[in-house]
């Protein structure tokens, strides 16, 4: 018994070396990737509930590995935050963003402006040059700053560093909206949520995904009252289906972003579906 507990043993540590040096070797080759061109913005689409009007799209990272193929953003962000790659990573989304966001609004004669929505990972966001450095992008980009929105998620609005709140009342003067991404599934504190200059709340898809049940579909109900109290506006996230849609429409859900509108397209993808709306 001694040795096949002896003999398992190695097994899991020579699994676990793999697996280390396995993660290691993607962190490399993410660590060159920027340099290499091998990430591309794809796009989504948020809509008007009411009008069923584009509003936004949300920028969202792919990464093309040369040998793996297309790695999503759930297998190599976690990773880029910690070796502190986002820095650089979230750089390029917001400028490659925020360039192709004033290419469409030229190209297409859009009758509103769309807003772009960037996700922005809390480590990006402690950085001290954090607001400067956007402000920046967007006046090399021309794009207007009312037309970005920065998706922040619960974990930057309880951070306890004392400059968070002077961050956020900076963006607010440039006019820079602010939303709460993933809003459910985080610490949720709601006195943080009073305290900050919000815009938008964004429910995640978790509990889109669960208001079939009555439970699911109080609790998205609840969310909402919560956001429209607060004053903010609300995006439902991950909807699917056409019953979501119209529930999500009855509880005065103002935007919707999910598979039943569009799924997240490249550029050509995008370009298709902005010619269709646009026609
Ligand atoms: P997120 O910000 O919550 O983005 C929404 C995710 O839900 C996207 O996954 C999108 O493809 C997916 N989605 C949208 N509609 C539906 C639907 O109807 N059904 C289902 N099942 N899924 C839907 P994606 O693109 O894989 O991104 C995953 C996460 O990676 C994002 O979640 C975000 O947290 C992070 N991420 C993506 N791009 C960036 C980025 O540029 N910077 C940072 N910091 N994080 C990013
Ligand atoms: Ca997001
Ligand atoms: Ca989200
Ligand atoms: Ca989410």
């Amino acid at each position: 018994a001694k040795n096949l507990g002896k003999n398992r043993y190695e097994i899991f540590s020579s699994s676990m070396r793999s697996q280390v040096l396995a993660l290691s070797q993607l962190e490399n080759d993410l660590r060159r990737a920027i340099d290499r061109q091998e990430f591309q913005l794809f796009y989504q689409p948020i809509v008007s509930l009411d009008t069923q009007n584009l509003v936004g799209l949300e920028a969202l990272v792919r990464w093309h590995h040369p040998e793996r193929g297309l790695i999503l953003p759930s297998e190599f962000v976690p990773m880029a935050e910690e070796a502190g790659l986002i820095i650089p990573l979230g750089g390029w989304v917001l400028a490659q963003a925020c360039r192709q966001m004033q290419l469409w609004q030229q190209h297409y004669s859009l009758a509103t402006d769309l807003q772009l929505n960037v996700n922005i990972s809390s480590r990006q966001f402690s950085q001290p040059n954090f607001v400067n450095d956007i402000h920046a992008v967007l006046e090399d980009t021309n794009l207007p700053c009312h037309r970005l929105k920065l998706e922040i998620t619960e974990g930057v609005l309880m951070d306890h560093a004392s400059d968070v709140a002077d961050k956020l009342d900076a963006i607010k003067t440039l006019g820079i909206k602010l939303g709460i991404d993933d809003f459910g599934t985080g610490y949720s504190s709601l006195n943080y949520l009073n305290a900050f200059p919000v815009d938008t709340l964004k429910i995640d898809r978790s509990f889109v995904g669960r208001m079939s049940s009555e439970e699911g579909f109080e609790i998205v109900r609840t969310i909402v009252n919560l956001a429209h109290n607060l004053h903010m506006d609300v995006v439902a996230e991950g909807v699917e289906l056409e019953e979501q849609a119209e529930e999500l429409t009855q509880m005065n859900c103002e935007y919707a972003q999910g598979y039943l509108f569009s799924e997240p397209t490249d550029t050509v993808g995008m370009e298709d579906f902005l010619l269709n709306y646009c026609n």
